[in-house]
This record gives C-alpha cells, structure tokens and sequence, in this order.
C-alpha cells in the first residue's frame, strides 16, 4: 500500500518531530526565523509545502550541480538500483570502473591518476591526508585560516573555522595559515606575505617537513574567498621542497562550477598530487573521491582502506549521469556566461547599496560581503540577518554564511538562465532596499 510522502506532513508537526527526536548536533543549522520545509525541486528551482517557487541560489549546499530531479541523472540511478542496489568493491562492478575512467579523463594529462570513491566529502578529506601521510612519511600539514573541509577528525582537523572545530583533541600536526584574502586577509592584498608566511610556519611551527598542504581554490563555507594569482604555484613549489604533496579540495569549485575551467585549480597553473570533490559530483547522491597520482595512492597498498559505501553503483551512475549532462547542456559555460551576468548583476547592487562591502567569486560561485562601513570593513552580520530574511520573502533561496556571518553565499544549480538572473536581480533590490 503505498504510504504518505513524507513532505505532507504539517510543518508544525515536521518540526515537533525535528525538535524530539534529532540530536542537538543534527539541528545546529536553522537558517531563517520561521521554518522552512521543501516539498519539491525541479531543476533550479524550489517549491515549499505551500507550493511557493524559490529560485535556487544555494543548491542544497553546493550538492544538486545539474539540477533538481534532473531526468537523466535520476533515470541513471532507477535503472541502476533496479538492476544491482549495491556491489562491494570486492567484485568488480562496471558503473564505478567507468566512472573512474571518466573521472580520470576530466584530469589534468601529465600524471597517472588513479581513484578511491567514498561517499561523502569529508571521508574522502581523511583519505586524502592518509595518503599525503603515508607517501611523504611526514605527519605536519599546511591548510588555511578559514576553510572548511567536513566534520570527521581529519577533515574537521583541517578546517580553520572556530565554529566547526569542536572542543576536544583534534589531530596534531595541522598548522592553519594566513588565508590569501586580499579584503580581510591578515595582510591585506600583499599575496607575497601569505607567501613567505608558509616558511615561517615550516620554520617555527613543524619539524621541517610536511606531508602536505590542503586548499580550497574558493573557499565555500568561508565566504567565497578566491586565491589571489600566483599565490597557489608559488605555495605549492614552497611545500614541496619540504617535502610535501598539494591537496585540492574542489568539493565546491569543481565541475565546471567556476565556468573557466572544469576544475578550480586549473586556474592557478599548478597540478596537484590529490584532488577531492564531492556535493554537485553525484547531484545529490552520495558520493566523494579522492583522485591521486598512483605513485600517492600506491602508498596504501598492502594494507586495508574501505568505505562500506564507496564504489556504489547507484551513486556512480548518478556520478557518470552528472558528467553526461554537464557535456551535453554545456554547463561549464552557461556558469561562466550566467555566471558574468549574475556578477554585473552583484556590481551594481554594490553601486547603489553601502552596506555592500565586496563583490567576488568566479561563474556561478559568487558572494556579497556586507559591512556597515566600507572604510574600516567592520562585518554587518544584523543587518545581513535582517537582509537573508528578506531574500526568502522575495522568492530566493541563498545561503549567510563566513565567519561572522555576513556573507550571502550565491551558489545555484548550474542551469540557472540569465532570464533567472534578471528575476534575481529584481528580487534583490528590493531586499538591499534601504541598505
Ligand atoms: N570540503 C568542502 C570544501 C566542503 O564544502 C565540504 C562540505 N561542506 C566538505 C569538504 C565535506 O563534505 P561532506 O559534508 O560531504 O563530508
């Protein structure tokens, strides 16, 4: 008999549920006032329990790239969960062997790459400073002020965001840097002090050697921080010559996201021994990977690593369904033609609204800084609370994120249309109004 879809529950009672019978931890994030229940997404568009549309400018957290209920990735994963639910990696299944072959063709040519499929992010994080430990044989890391790489002990280890870091003993070893944010950064727009504060730290802070350093190319959660050019060669070359491996997490910026290059690194001229993604990789299935040199990853061989739930079918047909429909709708550059209208977009917001401090971010991963004096950049974060509210009001899902929550984070479907951007547009003057 078939049951009651779980999304006609009443709110009131969705969230007596939620309050009851959720961890403290499982309901930390609430991002409006009053709640906010979702009923169903089409594309890059939203619809709540009381059939109101949103534009999308959130996707889920960076998860649905594609968009929601896209036919082709949800087909893949019917046919697949019909045919074979799930195969452990014992027995070699061909949707995740294909998907590795294609994942690698995405690769940068020069290395050979190889792949491990986790299902999350951060388990993929943890992989990825295994191998970067296990390889080098040094322990000490390098990863940035203000990024977020996930919640289990490596990731949540690596991440430089106080309120993600929990009050026990993290792994030692992992020395947060200055972060190359030319707004905020702790020197400013001198992309050569963040530079020469890497040797400091190898200096001072490590036994000289590094297994590694771990980067986002836009940090997400941090606000949409981009690394300033050069900075990423030059830091790279400095890791290495302590003997460490560069580790990209493209969780957030990765296909095609950024419009210029399928990759975010790939801007900065540099290459990777370990790239990690996840999110908009399976569309809003579970799925992660770690892609590494072989000679990197060989360094695991002769001992045991797996995710129960790596390698499964249903997320790597969702995986490869994502790659077909990324080709085939050209979404790379409809993220970096929509992407530059939705920046024009931001730029004159930011012309006719003090409050707004910063415009940046790269195709379709775009962020406004609110301040409530563009002298001295002191963060607004009550007056973005007031102006997040309003963006739900005037029909747009966006995500108020950063340290001291005073960033509208804009990180949509990758098939939003210009003809959205100018409904965004509208829907935005009308929330900065007064600001
Ligand atoms: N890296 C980045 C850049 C992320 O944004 C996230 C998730 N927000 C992760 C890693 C961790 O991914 P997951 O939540 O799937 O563990």
């Amino acid at each position: 008999m078939p049951t009651e879809p779980e999304s006609a529950l009443p709110t009131a009672e969705a969230l007596a549920l939620r309050e009851r019978y959720y961890a403290a931890s499982q309901k930390s994030f609430m991002p409006y006032r009053e709640p906010l229940v979702f009923e169903r997404g089409e594309r890059q568009y939203l619809w709540d329990d009381r059939g109101r549309r949103y534009i999308d400018l959130l996707a889920m957290n960076v998860c649905i790239s594609v968009g929601h209920a896209h036919p082709v990735v949800n087909a893949a994963v019917k046919a697949q969960i019909d045919r074979l639910q799930h195969a452990t990696t014992m027995f070699a299944h061909p949707v995740p062997l294909r998907y590795a072959q294609e994942l690698v063709a995405r690769m940068p040519a020069g290395p050979e790459w190889v792949v491990h499929f986790t299902s999350s992010g951060a388990e993929a994080i943890d992989l990825a400073l295994l191998m970067a430990q296990s390889h080098t044989r040094h322990t000490d890391m390098l990863a940035l002020r203000n990024a977020y790489h996930g919640a289990t002990f490596g990731a949540q280890s690596l991440t430089g965001i106080a309120a993600f870091r929990h009050a026990v003993p993290l792994l030692p070893g992992i020395h947060h840097i200055a972060n190359p944010d030319p707004y905020r950064g702790a020197f400013g727009d001198d992309t050569q002090a963040y530079v020469d504060d890497i040797d400091r730290t190898v200096q001072h802070s490590t036994p000289g050697t590094l297994a590694g350093m771990i980067v986002e190319p836009i940090q997400g959660y941090g606000g949409i921080v981009e690394l300033p050019p050069g900075y990423l060669r030059a830091a790279a070359e400095k890791v290495r010559r302590a003997g460490g491996v560069l580790i990209v997490d493209e969780v957030q910026s990765g296909f095609g996201r950024t419009g210029d290059s399928f990759w975010a690194f790939e801007a900065h001229d540099v290459m990777p021994e370990i790239v990690v993604m996840a999110k908009g990789i399976g569309n809003g299935f579970p799925l992660g990977a770690v892609v590494a040199h072989k000679a990197v990853a060989d360094s695991l061989a002769g001992k045991f690593f797996f995710n129960t739930y790596g390698a499964s079918p249903m997320a790597c047909a969702a995986g490869r369904a994502v790659l077909q429909v990324i080709d085939g709708e050209d979404l790379q550059t409809r993220a970096r033609v929509v992407g530059a209208r939705l920046r024009t977009v931001l730029e004159g917001l930011r012309e006719r609204h003090p409050i707004i401090g910063d415009v940046r971010g790269r195709g379709l991963m775009q962020a406004l800084e609110l301040v409530s004096d563009r002298r001295t950049r002191a963060p607004a974060p009550r007056e973005t609370a007031e102006i997040f509210e309003r963006t739900r009001e005037q029909g747009l899902v966006v995500s108020r994120s950063g340290a001291y929550k005073n960033i509208l984070r804009l990180v949509p479907p990758l098939c939003l249309t210009e003809a959205d951007v100018d409904e965004v547009d509208q829907a935005l003057e009308h929330c900065f109004a007064g600001f």
